[in-house]
């Protein structure tokens, strides 16, 4: 899904249940919910104050406690400078954020993408460019020309789980931004992977793309935990796509809907639609 579609979306979401909360008075206690959560990028640098203000003022008002925020590349990280964007944001920007959070009461939770999403169109993202050999498919999807033919065709880079070098780059990352966010949680992202388990890959070419999943998720989940950190991923890998009718985007057509039995129980997974989930709003009531 695209970022900005999926920033949309929640913000949606949480719109249409306030409206649900008033219409059903007694029957949808939003304010009940241990977590009312909001989902947003990260403002560009010249906007921080105006985020702030915003949740200083706004989000305490519609009752939101938790503010997921995408930073994913949008960091001046100093273990790996090489992979933060132009107009990333600082570690001061950051610690600006993190005070309006604390004096409006509200979780943060800084979001990463750990997997797929590693281009967008023809766009190489900044870990793939500065680290191609941690691409799952070198020779399929961009820079190479690859087919444009249907929706199944081609989505997004991901990375190769089983490089051995990859976590040297990410549990660093992911470190830095626990520590300036001051989180206690850390949403490592891991939705819409369509290449895993990519037949020429000498690592995982050939296997159960699941157990490839399932593997990764929980090499992360290690490192986060002994640092006493809540990980939140993504729900759409781990839900079957036949079965429930939800295709390739909310769900896995690609065989890693298996990996939430070989996951840890301690992850929160956190769901996404493009429009309403049926089974989760009944068992609000
Ligand atoms: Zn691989």
């Amino acid at each position: 899904m695209h970022s900005v579609m999926k920033q949309l979306l929640a913000v949606c979401m949480f719109a249409a249940a306030g409206f649900s909360a008033r219409a059903q008075k007694a029957e949808y206690k939003w304010n009940e919910l241990p977590v009312r959560g909001l989902l947003m990028s990260a403002p560009a640098k010249q906007d921080v104050g105006v985020f702030c203000d915003f949740v200083r003022n706004a989000l305490p008002k519609e009752g939101v406690n938790t503010l997921a925020i995408r930073i994913e590349y949008g960091y001046q990280y100093k273990s790996h400078p090489e992979v933060a964007e132009k107009n990333a944001l600082s570690e001061s920007d950051v610690k600006q954020i993190v005070k309006a959070a604390k004096e409006a009461k509200i979780r943060l939770i800084p979001t990463m993408n750990l997997m797929a999403h590693q281009s967008e169109g023809s766009d190489m993202g900044p870990l793939l460019k500065a680290y191609p050999h941690f691409d799952e498919s070198p020779d399929y999807g961009p820079p190479v020309p690859w087919k444009s033919g249907g929706m199944f065709d081609f989505y997004s880079k991901s990375i190769c789980p089983r490089q051995p070098d990859l976590l040297k780059v990410f549990f660093p990352m992911m470190d830095e931004l626990v520590e300036a966010f001051e989180a206690d949680a850390l949403h490592v992202g891991l939705d819409e992977v369509w290449v895993i388990g990519y037949e020429k890959c000498p690592r995982c070419g050939g296997g159960d793309k699941s157990e490839i999943f399932a593997e990764y998720v929980n090499k992360l989940h290690a490192h986060l935990e002994q640092k006493g950190v809540q990980m939140w991923m993504w729900s759409d890998r781990l839900i079957d796509g036949k079965t429930t009718g939800l295709l390739a985007w909310q769900a896995s057509m690609n065989d890693t809907h298996r990996a939430i039995d070989r996951i840890s129980k301690d992850i929160i997974i956190t769901d996404w639609k493009y429009e309403s989930a049926p089974l989760p709003r009944d068992t609000l009531r």
